[in-house]
């Protein structure tokens, strides 16, 4: 492994070198960008390390070339990630997402965050503020997210004033570190007995808190080479974690809150230090060393060992993020029994509780996985958060398999049940993420601020490090995971230098050409990924030339001598798509939903003809012979996007004599089946959908993505 590695870093630095003379300056720019030379400091000196020559050490894997996860020295990644500064996502759909996101949302919310305290939640302790603590136990985490999403932010160019803002805050989080390396604003005070005590565990999000400030403090040393906030967070996992709490005699630790694990993890990648592997491992295996009933265990999703989990069960946040844990400490150790609970686990959600969106929770109560096939679509939960870790999820599941299937479930919730909890202004946010909605009750559904404002940064995070989930490489080749106007400036596993362009319009229309250019003739596997979603009508072309074999739901591996400016063209599958959900969703049952390309559609109210009410159950989508969709590309609509049509019927109620029923039929609320079938009478509507990530931009309005169907 060590010298895979050693070969990895000086052919990353060759490949720099030979890039740049051909005009791609993107490593130049990255290495010229936030990095200030006189902070960085050697990766592995200063650290404590058991072994030095353990797996997990970036000895020989600088800051610079790490991804969203360094998978460089993972004994059981198959696919290993590219940094985020190595993708440039250009002018396109992701593009204006992540512009909106970098401009508006990270920006206002910051503000947000030091109006509503959470940044005086620290200056008090240090003196520097007397406002008093406010918000909950889990807040720190927020602002740690808010600063993760800077850090990615950078690793795609510097911006001054969010660098130097992050900088503000990171100082500050370092500033009220203890002697003892503890750092947070709750347990402290009148609370600080009450700090890591066996209950508190269960809900402090002490170690919830740790978790997102060890993956802010790693994005920003992967930014800017500055391990300032790191080196604090391994301070507090060194000093205050480590010597007091884990196996007995020490005390006990139950999760809590997953999220530690997947950061322990991650950190191990960094440090080399197997401490903090085998600290995840333990906090996984979490048994009866701290007991909680049955009932908390599932909510918990800690408290019984990950192995012996048989279903996604309880808090979905929670849920998703013990599993990120878990396949992050599989692609460690290659543990059989985890990896078993993890494809049993996947298949529970995938296969049985996950929403169209690729949004998971259905329960608002306990913010939960409902049982097997409960997916009501008003009451759906589908926190933004979920949805983020159902993406992050499949994202190391895909790493440790190369399985298009885990990639079609990370673009699902994406390009929906992800993308729709922020508005296209970028400054409004969905919490809750249902398929139909009702505005009759009052609720607004996209809010600026929330008391617990987990979403909101989640999403900022996660769209600023989106470059990062483009490709990965595996020992024969690379990988293409998403498809949009893109650069990637990067090599393969053996030093070749490689650029990759893709010029497309995706999400809209499923034509893409991606140009190959290793930096010489080179033999290698490009695996071309096609969408589950992409039809049986997918055309390859190399240079030209049709190349078959391509099948929806796979990545096509297209394995030659690949010489600089190659192209390959593929059209995918663009035709709209009524969904039915197997028959045991009851929800469901007589709906059909609608997806084209990645993108999940939805009815709003607002689109549809008057007098179509979506409330009162009476539309339905005509599924008569011929009836099919046309699709329209609206550039001044709701950011420019593709709006579907389709003929529907407006279910109308007349007695037989012609009139409104007065007594029986269907004015009564039940009567007689063979009666109701006879008195339906009904009349065709156009009717228009949009994507689902594009709802609730304009006035409260009724939505539903599961609509009724007709056979008229
Ligand atoms: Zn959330």
């Amino acid at each position: 492994l060590k010298d895979i590695t050693r070969r990895q870093f000086v052919a990353s630095a060759l490949s720099s070198a030979a890039i740049s003379p051909l005009g791609l300056a993107k490593g130049a720019a990255a290495s010229a960008g936030p990095v200030r030379v006189d902070r960085v400091v050697s990766n592995v000196a200063s650290e404590p390390r058991e072994d030095a020559a353990a797996p997990g050490t970036d000895q020989f894997s600088s800051w610079q070339d790490q991804g969203i996860l360094n998978l460089a020295n993972s004994p059981y990644a198959k696919l290993h990630n590219v940094p985020v500064r190595a993708v440039t996502i250009e002018n396109g759909f992701w593009a204006a997402r992540r512009e909106v996101n970098v401009t508006q949302s990270i920006p206002t919310m910051h503000d947000l965050m030091e109006s509503h305290g959470r940044m005086d939640n620290f200056r008090r302790l240090i003196g520097k503020s007397s406002a008093p603590e406010i918000g909950n136990a889990g807040c720190d985490s927020h602002l740690y997210k808010w600063t993760e999403a800077v850090a990615f932010t950078l690793q795609s160019g510097d911006r001054p004033e969010l660098h130097k803002t992050a900088e503000d805050i990171i100082d500050l989080v370092v500033s009220v570190q203890k002697p003892n390396g503890y750092i947070g604003t709750y347990f402290v005070d009148d609370r600080a007995t009450l700090s890591m005590r066996p209950d508190t565990q269960q809900t402090g999000h002490e170690l919830y808190c740790l978790g997102h400030m060890l993956q802010g403090a790693i994005a920003y040393y992967r930014a800017t080479g500055d391990r300032k906030w790191l080196n604090a967070g391994i301070r507090m996992v060194n000093d205050f974690v480590l010597p007091s709490y884990g196996p007995a005699p020490k005390l006990p630790i139950i999760s809590g809150h997953p999220e530690v694990e997947m950061a322990l993890v991650e950190l191990y990648r960094i440090t080399g230090d197997k401490r903090h592997l085998d600290l995840a491992g333990y906090i996984l295996g979490g048994d009866d060393r701290i007991h909680v009933p049955r009932q908390v265990s599932i909510y918990l999703f800690s408290g019984t060992p990950f192995t012996e989990r048989t279903q996604v069960e309880g808090h979905a946040v929670r849920a998703m993020y013990a599993c990120c844990g878990a396949t992050d400490y599989y692609l460690e150790t290659g543990d059989a029994t985890y990896w078993k609970t993890l494809n049993t686990l996947w298949n529970s959600m995938a296969g049985t509780k996950m929403y169209v969106t690729g949004g998971v929770g259905a329960r608002a109560q306990g913010e939960a996985f409902g049982a097997a096939y409960d997916l009501p679509n008003a009451s759906a939960y589908a926190e933004t958060c979920a949805a983020i870790g159902n993406m992050m999820w499949n994202w190391r599941m895909l790493a440790a398999t190369g399985d298009a299937k885990f990639t079609d479930v990370l673009e699902r919730a994406l390009y929906n049940g992800v993308n729709s909890g922020m508005s296209l202004s970028g400054t409004l946010y969905c919490y809750t993420n249902p398929l139909a909605f009702d505005p009759s009750a009052g609720i607004t559904i996209r809010n600026p601020w929330y008391s617990t404002i987990c979403c909101p940064p989640n999403f900022e995070r996660t769209l600023a490090s989106l470059p990062g989930y483009f490709y990965s490489t595996s020992s024969d080749g690379i990988y293409v995971h998403l498809y949009d106007n893109s650069i990637l400036d990067w090599h393969l596993e053996d030093g070749t230098g490689l650029r990759v362009t893709q010029k497309t319009n995706m999400p809209w229309d499923g034509d893409v050409e991606i140009t190959v250019t290793p930096a010489q003739r080179s033999e290698f596997t490009f695996y071309l990924r096609v969408p589950g979603w992409a039809g049986d009508k997918i055309r390859v072309a190399v240079n030209g030339k049709p190349v078959t074999g391509a099948m929806a739901g796979t990545y096509f591996p297209i394995h030659r001598h690949w010489s600089p400016n190659d192209v390959i063209q593929s059209r995918l599958g663009m035709t709209p798509q009524p969904l039915s959900a197997n028959p045991h969703v009851a929800e469901d049952t007589g709906r059909v939903a609608v997806q084209r390309g990645p993108l999940v559609y939805c009815l709003e109210q607002l689109d549809q003809p008057n007098g179509v009410d979506l409330t009162d159950g009476s539309l339905a989508v005509s599924m008569k012979p011929g009836a099919e969709f046309t699709s329209e590309f609206k550039a001044d609509f709701l950011g420019g996007i593709v709006v579907l049509h389709r003929d529907g019927t407006v279910a109308e109620v007349r007695s037989p004599q012609g009139s409104l029923n007065s007594k029986g039929g269907r004015d009564a609320l039940y009567g007689p089946y063979e009666d109701q079938a006879e008195l339906r009478y009904s009349r065709s509507v156009r009717l228009t959908y949009i994507p689902f990530y594009a709802w609730a931009n304009r006035e409260p309005s009724a939505m539903e993505v599961w609509t009724p169907v007709s056979k008229v």
